[in-house]
């Protein structure tokens, strides 16, 4: 695809802890590929990737934000423009005690504070390590619906599991009110 047939350009933002998969998830979408030992992401990478959903053809710039607070001084640059935000968080056991859960509210006022009240998703990833018929989703939910998130997919960037569907909800969202 050239860029002249392209319908949309859209920059979205995806933020979250230190190693909940955020870089696997992209590389998961983009390239249907999964390493099981990645490098830490160190400030912020991009991918562009052209999607296409029922006719409509998109160019996507998928910004991955390191999670390490002390790169708050680049963040705001990097949000700069984006036209949605997926905050992902890890369903791990050992997730330090659902950290990344906790600081899905740190994030989303990070954004808010840089971009306004742009659409946000929540990616609960690492579906691949829990057993989903006995996970109890009421808080999530509550989170979701207090906030007015756009909602949430659990993702696995190990197998797979709803990743392009997730993405592609929110292209066709952004599609749908531009
Ligand atoms: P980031 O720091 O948020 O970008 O996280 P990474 O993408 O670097 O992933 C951190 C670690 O978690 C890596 O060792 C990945 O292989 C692993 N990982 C990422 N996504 C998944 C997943 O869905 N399932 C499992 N089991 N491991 C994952």
């Amino acid at each position: 695809m050239n860029d002249t047939q392209i319908d949309f350009i859209f920059k979205i933002t995806v933020i979250g802890d230190s190693g909940v998969g955020k870089t696997s998830l992209i590389k998961q979408y983009t390239q249907s590929s999964f390493e099981n030992d990645y490098i830490s992401t160190i400030g912020a990478q991009f991918s562009i990737y052209n999607e296409e959903i029922d006719g409509g053809k998109f160019k996507l710039f998928l910004w991955d934000i390191a999670g390490e607070k002390d790169f708050k001084f680049l963040r705001a640059q990097f949000y700069t423009k984006s036209k949605a935000a997926i905050i992902v968080y890890s369903l791990e056991e050992n997730d330090h005690g659902r950290k990344s859960f906790k600081h899905i509210i740190e994030w989303y006022k990070d954004i808010k504070e840089y971009c306004g009240e742009i659409p946000v998703i929540i990616f609960a990833n690492k579906v691949d390590l829990i057993d989903e018929r006995n996970f109890d989703d009421t808080e999530v939910q509550k989170l979701v619906k207090e906030n007015n998130f756009l909602g949430i997919y659990y993702t696995s960037a190990k197998t797979g599991k709803k990743v392009t569907e997730a993405f592609q909800y929110i292209i066709k969202f952004l599609y749908n009110q531009a």
